[in-house]
């Protein structure tokens, strides 16, 4: 392990705390088919994440559905996506998702450290997911979409946690070239994600390498290793 040990573990949320494989990532698939009688594969959308400045799933939405040729608004996309994945009220795909902790880690680090969240979803569908999963965790604060200014890549998210725990070091765990940016920014140190079986993996794992994380592990579960 490079550095000091963490007194803050700040979590990415999607594909490092929840596997949104069935959820994000479908909705991404059927908001794009609905405009362009197509569906993306997962590595097409992979390929795009990895380029990096679209952590915004429905700015990846629109960007796809563009390069086809059609040409809805981005409200339109905005609200088809939502539509999908959402719902009325929390009924949509995100009830596909999946929780990637094992049961206790969670509570074994929370013994030891502050734990906090650094997400571009919405407010309401961070929640929704942690109170499905993680009733009793005590992520604080919760840094979501509506809380910065400007969305990751930027580091502000990260400035805002590190102003809430003065002088303490913190690390972000995350799962994409923006995280790993974001966090460059901040001068937060790094751990990347890259799950196997992931599309794109080794480039993945590559791509986080280079944007400068310390470690890149195949899943949070394996944290508790790299802290010793
Ligand atoms: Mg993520």
């Amino acid at each position: 392990m490079s550095g000091p040990v963490p007194e803050v573990l700040v979590f990415d949320m999607d594909g490092v705390l929840v596997d949104v494989s069935r959820s994000y990532r479908e909705a991404i698939r059927r908001t794009v088919e609905r405009f362009t009688g197509r569906l993306p594969s997962h590595d097409e959308i992979q390929a795009l994440k990895n380029r990096g400045g679209m952590n915004n799933d429905w700015d990846l939405s629109f960007a796809l559905i563009r390069q086809s040729g059609a040409a809805p608004s981005y409200e339109e996309v905005v609200e088809e996506f939502q539509r999908i994945f959402w719902g009325r009220d929390g009924d949509g795909l995100i009830l596909e998702e999946r929780w990637i902790p094992q049961p206790g880690l969670l509570e074994r680090l929370a013994a030891r450290r502050r734990l906090a969240i650094f997400t571009g979803r919405l407010r309401q569908e961070a929640e929704h997911t942690l109170r499905r999963f993680a009733q009793g965790i005590g992520f604080d604060p919760l840094v979501a979409h509506e809380d910065v200014e400007r969305t990751k890549p930027a580091p502000d998210g990260l400035l805002r946690i590190a102003a809430a725990f003065p002088g303490r070091t913190l690390w972000y765990l995350g799962d994409s070239v923006d995280d790993a940016r974001s966090a460059r920014s901040a001068s937060v140190p790094f751990v990347g994600i890259a799950p196997p079986g992931h599309p794109r993996r080794e480039e993945l794992a590559r791509l986080l390498e280079a944007e400068g994380a310390m470690a890149v592990l195949a899943s949070v579960n394996q944290l508790e290793e790299l802290l010793g």
